[in-house]
């Protein structure tokens, strides 16, 4: 296990400048700056995301390894008054400021990819007095990385909204990954949260500046971000809806490109002018997930998607896909003639268990639950929408009962 004492100790044998009281790497910096980091989320709930200790969390590849990465701001002082947000300048309670130089920031990552404990770096910051300044110096510290320490690991830049063309272009040419915090479903939800920030011209607009330059560069041939970029949505700050959240998701894939969607469950700070709004559930942040599964990977059509909601727009703590399917599904599916696309609307039935079925039935039919059993099927849950051998063997009256 990495302790903040053993973080403190690889970082200080590289001999900063910048030494903490005891003339020591200061440990109180290392956690304020890994901690302040609890709005970036680096993994969806369908994995682990507790950071184990301020400094590293773990996320998931896109083949499902788990990597440990350095999590940390490079300062979390900041200007903006975000108001769920304990780095915000309008929090009442904010811990001391601190920032990291570029070079102190190159070698302590590099010192723990060097000793195994990290395979990457996700950076992200407050935006200090001027983003541009702080930008220019998270950019810098990943150029120390490739360049001075030949950092063959992975590297996330979170992009500081309003961000200039320039700074954007360069992370992009040095991160395996970037980012734009999108917090809010709208620019009205998003002067609800932050009036400091613009949502068209500080967010969207340097959105499309990644989107553009990325198709522009790759037009050359050269391969640049090659896990692209993504985002991420505050759930329930500003009391908007998860269709509206699901809606503005949906854009973002589309027209903006991005990976990956990430949600965090609004959770008041104290200190910050949120402190007295409600927490939101964790299952909402799951079920926006699943949501988002199912559009993604399941290729489910929005059309299809939004029977999930209700006529508020809300989820309900249960399985999207169940609920979709007690609205599309009036008839059992036959898993030896349906064609893949059906299969995968079956709740227990995933991509690789369609596939699965897909592979068998060419060579022969299936004829029992016990063969879509060890194929992976969860038949409990797929029984009520299957005719096998003619027979629908559970209704889905009885699933429910
Ligand atoms: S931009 Fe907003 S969310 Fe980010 S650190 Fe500043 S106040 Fe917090």
């Amino acid at each position: 296990m990495v302790t903040l004492e053993k973080i403190a100790h690889l970082a200080e044998e590289c001999r900063f400048d910048t030494m903490g009281p005891t003339g020591g790497v200061d440990t109180e910096k290392l956690s304020t700056l890994g901690e302040g980091t609890r709005h970036d989320v680096c993994a969806s709930t369908f994995s682990p995301r507790e950071t184990p200790l301020p400094g590293i969390c773990h996320a998931f590849t896109q083949d499902g390894r788990c990597v440990s990465l350095f999590k940390t701001l490079y300062t979390n002082h900041c200007t903006h008054q975000c108001s769920y947000c304990t780095n915000a300048a309008n929090c009442s309670r904010k811990a001391r400021a601190f920032s990291y130089t570029p070079e102190e920031l190159a070698k302590i990552t590099i010192s723990l990819y060097r000793s195994n404990y990290i395979e990457g770096l996700f950076l992200s910051s407050g935006a200090g007095r001027d983003e541009d300044a702080i930008m220019e110096k998270m950019v810098e510290t990943a150029r120390l990385l490739r360049q001075k320490h030949a950092f063959s690991g992975y590297i996330h830049l979170k992009v500081l909204p309003g961000s200039t063309r320039d700074h954007i272009k360069e992370a992009m040419a040095l991160a395996d990954r970037v980012s734009i915090n999108l917090e809010a479903a709208s620019a009205s939800h998003m002067n609800e949260i932050c009036a400091t920030k613009s949502y068209e011209s500080d967010i969207l607009q340097r959105q499309r500046y990644i989107r553009d330059m990325k198709s522009e560069i790759s037009e050359t041939s050269e391969t640049i971000l090659p896990a692209g970029q993504t985002t991420q949505l505050v759930v329930g700050a500003a009391g908007e809806s998860d269709e509206e959240i699901f809606k503005r998701v949906l854009y973002e894939y589309k027209e903006i490109g991005v990976k990956r969607a990430y949600y965090s469950a609004f959770s008041p700070q104290r200190g910050t002018p949120f402190e007295n709004r409600e927490a939101q559930p964790l299952w909402r942040e799951h079920r926006l997930y699943q949501m988002d599964w199912l559009f993604r990977v399941y290729r489910f059509q929005p059309g299809e998607i939004c029977h999930a909601f209700n006529d508020s727009g809300f989820l309900y703590d249960t399985d999207p896909k169940m609920a979709i399917a007690r609205e599309f599904m009036d008839l059992p599916v036959d898993p030896n003639t349906a064609a893949f696309q059906q299969l995968l609307r079956v709740p227990g039935i995933g991509p690789r268990s369609a596939q699965r079925i897909v592979a068998f039935r060419k060579k022969q039919p299936i004829v029992a639950k016990a063969e879509l059993t060890a194929m992976g099927v969860r038949i409990k849950r797929a029984a009520p929408f299957l005719k096998i051998n003619g027979w629908r063997d559970t209704t889905l009256e009885m699933w429910q009962a």
